[in-house]
């Protein structure tokens, strides 16, 4: 397989193996010019007018649209997402992008009552903000960052994974052409210990958004703590799907593929522990088997397709650790054979609650099933890891649908479904999964600091 060249990354398609192409792989003083730009840039910036800050991101928004072919085409291609997926995927983009359209004009501070004069506060931007983005969603998450981050009226450098810059990069010309100043918005292809440290050690840099592994995340955090630099976290998750008794069971075995399968299982929010009461267990895992093996796996161009390859032979291998030889594997999938990173979807049961499998992010298509006796059990279950993104839970008792989502430590959660994003509602995690909130009107405000003045009337 060809190495990198100095400077250069290649970029390889993951359902084939293929080179796609080359991108450049930034060194230090070029990752410095670009966030000097920056910098300069943000003085014009801050000041743009409301209006014209909202119009400009409109036109963003309208040029992500209008490519939206070509964006998903770009993430088919370099990710392996499936087509259907890679659309949505370009137009939560483009909707993220609107929703903060919506933001300049009402971003607006408070008049708190004082003797003696007028104390108001304003929503000041911070300056340049550093995005550092996984390859597992490389625009979506994007968007999440630099749609609020430009509408506070912050300017942007923007660092994609080294394995799917491609969409970003392409995202960085659209800004362009849409009207954005030079400046506002950069895409910075390159390595993490190089770009994606830079921003963690620029002092230009004022805030850094980070969405990726726990393990680089908490050395990222510890890298800011230098500068008392502003972070944001989106990390890890081993998210639990709780089935209770009184479930209809049928339809949370129907949905349970979808809710950790879906982009091979390289998803944040998978729902990757499955509980199950432990009177409807192997009821459960009975009508588990016949979902599992209707997830169509394979050429990720083609519609009809619902779960692609892994991204890259490297996590392939680290996947398939957690299924060796002597692993209790209940059922599987199918897969293709033959060039690209393809692993079925497989479901392992009976497994120990404390065992690796259970404990640890596979970030693959893997579930483990996990039976439980009663609501306390199946909570201490679901909050034995150290992760708390996101999860699901079904019942039909009202009740206790909302004490165990009050009870599960986790940001997101859902109710009778898998649901995890909204553009317009916020999206983080609990305990090391993550700090802060993205999306929703939450975000501007991690992308701000209040500043407080008092006016004398003496
Ligand atoms: P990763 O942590 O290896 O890399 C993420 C990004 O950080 C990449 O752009 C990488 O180049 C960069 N990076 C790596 N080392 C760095 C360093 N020392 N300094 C600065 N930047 C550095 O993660 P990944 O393998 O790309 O993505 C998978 C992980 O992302 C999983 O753990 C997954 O759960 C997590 N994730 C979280 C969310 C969420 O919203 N919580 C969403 C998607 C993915």
């Amino acid at each position: 397989m060809q190495k990198n060249e100095p400077g250069l990354t290649v970029v390889r398609n993951p359902a084939t193996g293929e080179e796609i192409t080359t991108v450049p792989a930034l060194s230090e003083p070029e990752v410095d010019a670009a966030i000097e730009r920056a910098a300069g840039a943000f003085e014009a910036w801050k000041v743009v007018a409301p209006g014209d800050r909202a119009r400009l991101l409109r036109r963003f928004a309208a040029a992500v649209d209008a490519h939206t072919e070509e964006l998903a085409g770009l993430e088919v291609a370099n990710a392996g997402h499936v087509i259907g997926n890679a659309r949505w995927e370009a137009g939560n983009v483009r909707d993220v992008l609107e929703y903060y359209a919506a933001a300049p004009e009402r971003h607006s501070g408070r008049q708190i009552p004082v003797p003696g004069g007028v104390d108001i506060t304003f929503y000041e931007p911070l300056g340049v903000v550093g995005i550092i983005v996984p390859w597992s969603f490389p625009m979506a998450i994007a968007g999440w960052g630099f749609a609020p981050a430009l509408a506070a009226g912050n300017t942007v450098v923007l660092k994609p994974a080294e394995l799917t810059p491609l969409s970003a990069l392409r995202i960085g010309e659209l800004a362009l052409e849409a009207g954005l100043p030079e400046g506002v918005l950069q895409v910075l292809s390159g390595k993490g210990s190089v770009v994606g440290q830079r921003f963690v050690t620029h002092p230009a840099v004022r805030k850094l958004c980070f969405t990726g592994s726990t393990e680089v995340g908490r050395s990222i955090m510890a890298g800011c703590a230098d500068q008392v630099k502003r972070v944001t976290l989106e990390l890890g998750g081993k998210s639990a799907n709780i089935v209770f008794a009184d479930a209809d069971v049928e339809l949370a075995a129907a949905r349970a593929p979808y809710g950790v399968f879906d982009n091979a299982g390289q998803d944040c929010c998978a729902r990757s522990r499955i509980l199950a009461q432990r009177s409807v267990y192997e009821r459960f895992l009975a009508l588990l088997e016949p979902a599992v093996s209707g997830v169509v796996v394979g050429d990720p161009t083609q519609e009809a397709t619902e779960m692609g390859p892994l991204i890259s032979p490297a996590h392939l291998a680290t996947v398939a650790s957690f299924v060796p030889e002597d692993a209790p594997v209940a059922f599987r999938g199918s897969c293709p054979s033959g060039p690209g990173n393809w692993f079925a979807p497989t479901v392992l049961a009976p497994v120990d609650p404390k065992h690796r499998a259970a404990q640890e992010e596979i970030f693959g298509p893997v579930v483990v099933v996990i039976p439980f006796e009663d609501e306390a059990d199946a909570v201490r279950l679901a909050n034995d890891t150290p992760y708390g993104l996101s999860g699901s839970l079904w019942t039909r008792d009202i009740g206790r649908a909302l004490r165990v989502a009050r009870a599960v430590e986790t940001g997101t959660l859902s109710v009778n479904s898998h649901s995890s994003v909204r553009y317009w509602t916020p999206f983080g995690g609990a305990k090391q999964s993550g700090i802060g909130r993205e999306l929703g009107p939450d975000a501007l405000d991690a992308f701000s600091d209040v500043k407080n003045v008092f006016i004398s009337s003496d």
